[in-house]
């Protein structure tokens, strides 16, 4: 069988692509991109020309079962994202499980990822952290998921879209308090990048005041004054007769 490799693609800047990734680019079957449009003028860019296959959220299950079968087939497959690590927030994880599955080899080629590019930028304890991806987009789903993020003390990493920056962040505010830590990656590897650094309270004012436009990921600082719980000791659950009939 062929293998499946994963291949990560610049997140803005082309200098950031591997050489390693373009030679497997170069030397695979197929490509299976998440748009067919984006990938070519990458391709173009560095004199790629596999051909294309599309896969995408839309048509994982059909484009997912005719890529395994060119695997099955001996045929080399790279999937790519528009931007960063495929899987990442992007299509590519049911492709890996159905490879898995079928013990196809899983190649990882990494390459740039912008919440781990945020995260050594923001200056903010990169360990532990946890990568959220996009919170959900309906309010109260969103206030959920808020609420339970609230008490947890690693850093926290979100993706969010240019349009909906000012009221997630009204949210967050809203539920982790104004003076919570935040740095607001922005325009990562590019001609505009920006690390606005501050709290919740300021990034509210910032975005408030500034048109905002571009790509952002939010690192978010971790609940530092989770309070002490009083955690229900196990042995008050156990008798002494219990204890003596063991013996
Ligand atoms: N797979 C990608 C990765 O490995 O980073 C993420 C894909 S996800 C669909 C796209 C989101 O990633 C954007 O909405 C933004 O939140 C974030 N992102 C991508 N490129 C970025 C950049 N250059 N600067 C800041 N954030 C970026």
């Amino acid at each position: 069988a062929g293998k499946l490799f994963i291949v990560g693609t610049p997140i803005g800047n082309l200098e950031d692509m591997t050489y390693r990734a373009i030679r497997i680019l170069q030397e695979v079957d197929f490509i299976a991109a998440e748009d067919t449009r984006n990938t070519i003028k990458l391709c173009n860019h560095f004199d790629i020309h596999t051909p294309l296959i599309s896969y995408h959220e839309h048509n994982t299950r059909v484009a997912g079962e005719k890529i395994i079968e060119y695997l099955k087939t001996g045929k080399d497959i790279a999937i790519v994202s528009d931007a960063g690590m495929p899987c990442i927030s992007d299509p590519g994880t049911d492709l890996v499980k159905l490879a898995i599955e079928q013990e196809i080899a899983v190649v990882p080629v990494p390459g740039p990822n912008a919440a781990v590019t945020a995260l050594v930028a923001s200056g903010i304890t990169p360990q532990p952290f946890l990568f959220w991806g996009f919170l959900a987009r309906q309010k109260k789903e969103q206030k959920e998921q808020l609420k339970k993020l609230q008490r947890y003390e690693e850093t926290l990493l979100f993706y969010e879209a240019p349009h909906r920056l000012k009221q997630t962040l009204r949210n967050l505010t809203e539920q982790f308090g104004e003076e919570r830590k935040i740095v607001m990656a922005r325009e990562l590897t590019k001609r505009f990048e920006e690390l606005l650094r501050g709290t919740l309270a300021e990034a509210v004012e910032w975005a408030d005041t500034h048109e905002i436009r571009g790509e952002f990921c939010l690192v978010v600082e971790g609940n530092c004054n989770v309070q002490e719980e009083v955690i229900e000791e196990w042995w008050t659950e156990l008798s002494i007769k219990d204890h003596v009939e063991q013996v």
